[in-house]
């Protein structure tokens, strides 16, 4: 049965991709973008994810296009990398409200059609820095793995209601965020992953499908790592 799918931060990178996987399974599909929008194979919605405004808005503009959003993929997020004594409080709060904030205002938002439908999933895009922790990530990684305990309390608390909150922790994986890494910086976790090679932005967008399909509702308050091997043990 398609479903209505949103993927915030659906205009490149992870969130280009994971909105595609479910243009292909038959879903109907939008993105929200805060620069440039894709091309049109989506409904696309302009939001910058630190505002409650614009969060609001583009779900009254997927909610009367597409329906209720009955997927949403908690994806936008920034890094702001820099050593702890070089690092000033915005940058430590401007990646916290977009990464983490910004997760639970849009699962905020869902939350009530979900349970109106009696059916949903929530998947937020987490990392393996949220659970090993990255020198230079102070703030990305205390949002990241943020995420995890957001998704495992609300995970509990709508558990009964046919909605799942899952967590998906992606390693390596090639994109803007990663090409802007050092050669060096690339280098050293590059050697650090058991499958030697970075991850594409399809392998987390299949595993995003996979928790937010009818056979995986089952599983909730979990966290799938998509990283070569990268954060074992973590
Ligand atoms: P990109 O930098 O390629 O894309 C980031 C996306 O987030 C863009 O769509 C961007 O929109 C959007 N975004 C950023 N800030 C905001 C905001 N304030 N409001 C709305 N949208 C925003 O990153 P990736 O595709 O690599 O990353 C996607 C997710 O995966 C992120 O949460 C990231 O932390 C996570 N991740 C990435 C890893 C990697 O190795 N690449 C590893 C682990 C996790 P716009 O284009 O308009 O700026």
């Amino acid at each position: 049965m398609p479903r209505t799918v949103l993927v915030t931060g659906g205009n490149r990178g992870i969130g280009l991709a994971i909105a595609e996987e479910f243009l292909g399974r038959g879903d109907r599909v939008a993105v929200t973008y805060r620069s440039e929008p894709p091309d049109g194979k989506f409904l696309a919605v302009r939001c910058d994810v630190s505002d409650p405004e614009q969060i609001d808005a583009a779900f009254a503009a997927v909610e009367a296009e597409l329906g209720p959003v009955e997927i949403l993929v908690s994806n936008a997020g920034i890094t702001e990398d820099r050593p702890m004594l070089r690092m000033q409080e915005e940058q430590f709060s401007r990646v916290i409200d977009t990464n983490l904030t910004g997760g639970w205002r849009c699962a905020r938002r869902a939350l009530p059609k979900m349970l109106r439908g009696r059916w949903g999933r929530i998947v937020f895009v987490s990392s393996v820095a949220g659970l090993r922790g990255n020198q230079g990530q102070v703030n990305y990684a205390a949002s990241k793995a943020g995420m995890v305990g957001m998704a495992r309390s609300l995970a509990r608390e709508v558990a009964t209601s046919g909605i799942t909150v899952n967590v998906v922790a992606p390693g390596l994986i090639e994109t803007d965020m990663t090409a802007a890494l050092s050669g060096t910086r690339k280098s050293t976790h590059l050697a650090e992953i058991p499958a030697g090679r970075a991850g594409r932005p399809e392998d987390v967008a299949d595993t995003v499908a996979w928790l937010a399909g009818e056979r995986a509702g089952y599983v909730t308050g979990a966290v799938v790592p998509v990283d070569g091997g990268l954060g074992m043990g973590h």
